[in-house]
């Protein structure tokens, strides 16, 4: 059965000017008004075969034609390459509004795709982060969502609920035959599925790392060289955004791909005893920042040696990493776990190494966002009184309404129960065209 009356059309590359743009028709009329763009239109439409074609707009273009089912939102479908100039696309967007095609909203193909039954609500997402991603580890990640990694992770956990229920209503409908409900065994099951919720509310924090990038503080006394750190790091590395804040006296942060991974450096103001209030203001935001750190690089000056005040951060940021620089100005004798020139680049390699060791600790294995995340912690209430309830006996009634409403939370991540608010939240925050 049809579910859309209407056919929806939109560039899905990037905005143009480009070399190419890609435009998909979707829904009942999509190769009828897909047609209507060619000027001698094919008249046979042979399903998946590229067709070249001279345009309405007199270039050649190419022409895909996908039948019901085989497409990516699962309706009839049309995907057609031209030129990607301004003119071009809006005379091309035009014919097709003239022929009965509506311009889709964000998200829209990707919504018919989820509606039809082409992917679940959190493969959907996925779609989005895979466009998102900056870095090949939360590409990676994305790309394993798309392809059902948390979809089966919430099926696992949906599937104990379902099977606990079943014996629950079993076990009052038909207590003659199948005996009393088995308690015991009931909260072996919760036992079980526990690790697979807590490795992904743990998972929750370390996707919301990967997502912003892991935070390292560099701190230490004025002139240590941690703006010089940063900046080499940042040559060496691509630099994914740069953000120059304030003064100089403020802190100031870069993102760089670090081995595949994004990492945001800060460098602090330099923390040191001040009656200055512009200085002091300074630390202050320093002292926020490195609250907010994944970690902390404390910074000194391996000519000066290591010092008394040095002494008092190592006291202060107790979890810090202890980083030496100006390596080639160091005393002969001076003993440092890891030494580093920043000006002359030396010692880098085995700094990120360790940074990279203590990044990789911090990476989940499924990719869960804030809405599934505050979706798990509601379920995760809603088992512990389930635990609760199986150990103090209570009646199979209250226990089959503890479970139904578990089942219906985790349906609201899959989007079997989501409402349609909630699944017009989700695909309007999409890019036009997916
Ligand atoms: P910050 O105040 O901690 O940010 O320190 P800067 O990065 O501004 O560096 C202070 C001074 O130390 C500058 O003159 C840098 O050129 C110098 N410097 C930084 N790193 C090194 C290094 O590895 N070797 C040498 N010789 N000088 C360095």
């Amino acid at each position: 059965m049809r579910r859309f009356t209407d056919t929806i059309v939109a560039p899905f590359t990037g905005p143009g000017p480009a070399a190419v743009t890609g435009y998909r028709i979707s829904g009942p009329d999509a190769w009828f008004i897909g047609s209507t763009l060619a000027k001698n239109q094919p008249i046979e439409h042979e399903p998946m075969r590229a067709y070249v074609q001279t345009l309405i707009t007199g270039e050649l273009g190419v022409l895909i034609f996908y039948p019901e089912g085989k497409s990516y939102t699962g309706d009839q479908t049309v995907e057609l390459f031209a030129h990607g100039s301004p003119a071009s696309q809006q005379l091309l967007l035009n014919a097709a509004e003239e022929n009965g095609a509506r311009i889709a909203k964000p998200g829209e193909f990707t919504e018919r795709a989820f509606l039809n039954g082409r992917l679940e609500l959190t493969q959907a997402e996925a779609v989005a982060e895979m466009i998102a991603a900056e870095t090949p580890e939360f590409f990676a990640l994305a790309r394993d969502s798309h392809q059902g990694r948390l979809r089966s992770r919430v099926a696992d956990l949906r599937e104990a609920c379902l099977d606990l229920l079943a014996k629950v209503e079993a076990s009052t409908d038909f207590s003659e035959e199948i005996g009393d409900f088995d308690y015991e065994a009931a909260s072996a099951k919760v036992r079980e599925i526990k690790p697979i919720l807590d490795q992904l509310l743990a998972d929750a924090k370390r996707s919301e790392i990967v997502r912003r990038g892991f935070r390292i503080a560099i701190v230490g006394r004025p002139n240590v060289g941690k703006s010089s750190l940063l900046n080499a790091l940042v040559k060496r590395d691509r630099a994914i955004v740069t953000n120059i804040a304030g003064t100089t006296r403020d802190t100031l942060e870069e993102s760089i791909d670090l081995r595949g991974r994004k990492a945001v450096f800060i460098d602090t103001a330099g923390l040191h005893d001040t009656t200055d209030v512009v200085e002091l203001l300074g630390i202050e935001r320093t002292r926020q920042e490195i609250a907010g750190a994944d970690l902390t690089i404390l910074l000194f000056d391996l000519e000066t040696g290591w010092t008394d005040e040095d002494q008092k951060f190592a006291r202060q940021f107790r979890d810090a990493l202890i980083v030496g620089n100006k390596l080639d100005l160091a005393k002969p004798g001076a003993e440092v776990a890891i030494g580093i020139s920043a000006s002359e680049g030396l010692g880098l390699e085995r700094l990120l190494d360790v940074i990279e060791h203590k990044m990789s600790a911090a990476t989940p294995k499924t990719l869960v966002n804030e809405r599934h995340a505050a979706l798990l912690q509601v379920f995760a209430a809603s088992l512990q009184e389930l635990e609760t309830a199986l150990q103090s006996l209570v009646p199979s009634d209250l226990l089959s309404t503890l479970l139904r409403e578990g089942i219906h939370i985790l349906g609201q991540i899959s989007g079997e129960t989501a409402s349609p608010d909630m699944i017009d939240e989700i695909f309007r925050r999409f890019c036009i065209g997916k």
